[in-house]
């Protein structure tokens, strides 16, 4: 459901989910076969191949379920302003609905009509009247035998700036059916909604109800929303669509997400009969043929800048250059902004949660607090307690503003660990020296409250704590840790997803393979890459090799290792210039050597750290332009490849 959390807090979903009898449920299947494929729209898809194209995921999307035929969703009125625009021809419609000069379906149409596809012709009616909509669809295409009815997307009935839209009642879905069958007694009405409150409650026959629900949390969840949806409308049949993008990071860790999602939708919703894969996600998923492979993401992280934005984001063009990863503040400025999106550069804002200087100046308090009873502080390395309740919300909130007032294509989470100065950790290094956080009396009741046989855990003394958990709960210890950064970084991503369910989320992680330091990266800084692979579009190391005291190599083993647990895409990052080893000297021929590492498969790009130190060294710069160059050529040679990087294109109002 688009607003999942917000129903479930509100207990709505149970209400739905409780309100059928579940005697009239009848398997749709005894009436009609399963319909699966597509949705389709102009706007939707980053590629629009052509009709054969259409057909051919049709078809492969039916023949994923045994007895299936083809189905589409395929849209010919989409919102404009506040009416409706048809992507046809139309003679004297009003200011409500406009036409275009050229026939935009007929080829597809007849395509479908030879592969005895099944075909919804779909409208977003806005303030347009439905019937004058239908009419005007149905003497087009009523002609095509694979027409099979009209549906109408719900979310934009009587409804222009927000995709809500009006309940629509019995009576006009029954005005909308009879105006749909005097052109064809057979045909059917469909109408799309997330919500079932906004369909009619009493009208079932031949009618198909639609949830285009999403920013679900996982696959159970889609599964259990749907079978609520599919009760609620029993016994008339439901359909739903899948593949957006804002469930992305689940979905696309499946070996086959059309039909691992149909099938588990299948198993739980016994009157579903339509699956529609969405365009927005269709180009990834059904690949067109002979198309190239999507460009690595090459990105530069910037924190300052003084000069003319143009002209930087026109250097970073000539290098390569293809994402932009800016610091929350200079994001801010609106003439950067406006260049990168001028120059179609995807701008991805960092925000570091847990590093959090202000609130610590105004309250030490809330200090994550070692075993040792120490704040967590080395140098200008500082962490937040993770379990503070209000530095988490007041996070969320931020992070949902930002999003809302800057429109960023993606954001990348820094500082969302358990605190360590990890750049200062050499491979030599005891891992039994590493500080451990955060034993501070929020973090140890809540640790003492989740975990059975906690009771003699002492709360207000934390090297007496760290001692007593050392002795019986390290593994618990470990794991509540983890859970604690994990739920935090999901309170994030779904706010943000709320605001731009495009959005794509990078989470920098510590470079530190799964063996180093004794398993430091689960017990010390405790991320979950597994689980924050699957709430992450990227996971992305801090791949700084030479501050580290490693080789170049070692930062493919490292995207390797984080590839291998997150099941993810991995963008690992390099550093340009020397930082902490003052007295080395880090040579045009080491910082292109790590490039290459960092660009190796399964990597999906690499992003510079950082533009200010690349700035300032031309033959480093050199070093970008022709390793960039490359690797642009080779993935378009056919190497593995990475997701798209960032794309915004797919983004109206909503899907
Ligand atoms: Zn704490």
């Amino acid at each position: 459901m688009r607003r999942w959390l917000a129903l479930a807090a509100t207990g709505l979903l149970g209400l739905v989910a409780g309100c059928a009898p579940t005697a009239l449920r009848q398997p749709a299947t005894a009436v009609r076969p399963l319909g699966a494929g597509f949705r389709y729209s102009l706007y939707g898809p980053k590629q629009d191949p052509g009709p054969a194209y259409w057909a051919r995921v049709g078809r492969e999307m039916a023949a994923r379920f045994p007895g299936a035929v083809p189905e589409t969703i395929w849209i010919v009125g989409r919102l404009d302003g506040e009416g409706c625009r048809l992507s046809f021809p139309v003679a004297g419609g009003g200011p409500l609905i406009r036409g275009e000069p050229e026939d935009r379906n007929e080829a597809a149409l007849d395509l479908f009509d030879a592969q005895g596809f099944r075909v919804w012709l779909q409208v977003e009616p806005a303030m347009a009247s439905v019937e004058e909509l239908i009419d005007l669809v149905l003497e087009r295409y009523r002609h095509h035998p694979s027409v099979v009815g009209v549906g109408v997307d719900v979310e934009w009935y009587r409804s222009t700036a927000q995709p809500e839209g009006q309940a629509v009642t019995d009576a006009e879905a029954r005005a909308w059916l009879a105006a749909i069958r005097a052109h064809r007694p057979s045909y059917r009405l469909f109408l799309k909604h997330w919500e079932p409150g906004k369909l009619p409650a009493g009208v079932r026959d031949g009618v198909l109800f639609i949830d285009d629900s999403q920013i679900l949390p996982s696959l159970p969840a889609m599964v259990a929303e749907f079978a609520a949806w599919g009760r609620a409308f029993a016994p008339a049949p439901v359909g739903f669509q899948l593949g957006y993008l804002s469930d992305r990071p689940w979905w696309s860790r499946l070996d086959d997400p059309p039909r691992r999602l149909g099938e588990a939708i299948l198993a739980a919703v016994p009157n579903a009969a339509g699956l529609y894969w969405v365009d927005f996600t269709v180009n990834e998923v059904f690949p067109p043929a002979g198309a190239a492979a999507p460009p690595p993401l090459l990105g530069v992280k910037v924190y300052e800048h003084e000069g003319d934005p143009e002209q930087l984001v026109a250097r970073w063009r000539q290098l390569g250059i293809n994402t932009a990863f800016v610091g929350a503040e200079l994001a801010r400025r609106d003439d950067l902004r406006a260049a990168l999106a001028r120059a179609g550069m995807p701008l991805y804002v960092i925000f570091p949660v847990l590093y959090a200087p202000a609130e610590l100046d105004a309250d030490p308090g809330l200090y994550a607090i070692t075993a040792g009873g120490r704040p967590a502080r080395d140098d200008w390395v500082q962490h937040a307690c993770p379990s503070d309740e209000g530095l988490r919300r007041k996070r969320v909130e931020e992070a949902r503003e930002l999003v809302r007032s800057l429109r960023p294509a993606g954001l990348s989470l820094d500082f969302i660990r358990h605190h360590v100065y990890w750049e200062m950790v050499r491979p030599d290094a005891d891992p039994t020296a590493l500080p451990d956080t955060c034993y501070c009396p929020r973090c140890l009741r809540r640790f003492a409250a989740a975990t059975p046989g906690a009771a003699g855990l002492p709360l207000d003394d934390p090297s007496a704590a760290a001692a007593w958990i050392r002795a019986r709960a390290p593994t618990e210890w470990a794991r509540f840790k983890r859970e604690t950064i994990t739920s935090l970084a999901w309170e994030i991503i779904q706010a943000a997803r709320a605001e731009r369910p495009s959005i794509r989320i990078a989470v920098h992680v510590v470079p530190w393979r799964g063996d180093d330091f004794a398993g430091a990266i689960d017990r010390i800084v405790a991320q979950d890459r597994d689980a924050l692979g699957g709430i992450a579009d990227f996971l992305a190391p801090m791949t700084y090799s030479f501050m580290l005291y490693r080789p170049p190599e070692w930062i493919a083993s490292v995207v390797e290792d984080v590839a291998a647990t997150c099941r993810c895409p991995v963008l690992p990052s390099v550093q340009v210039a020397v930082r902490y080893r003052n007295s080395d000297t880090l040579s045009p021929e080491e910082f292109e050597a790590c490039l290459r590492a960092a660009l190796r498969p399964p990597s999906a790009g690499v992003v510079l750290w950082k533009w200010e130190y690349l700035a300032a060294e031309p033959a480093k710069a050199e070093v970008v332009r022709r390793v960039f160059a490359g690797a642009a050529e080779a993935r378009r040679e056919g190497a593995p490849r990475p997701p798209d990087p960032g794309r915004s294109t797919t983004e109206r109002k909503t899907p």
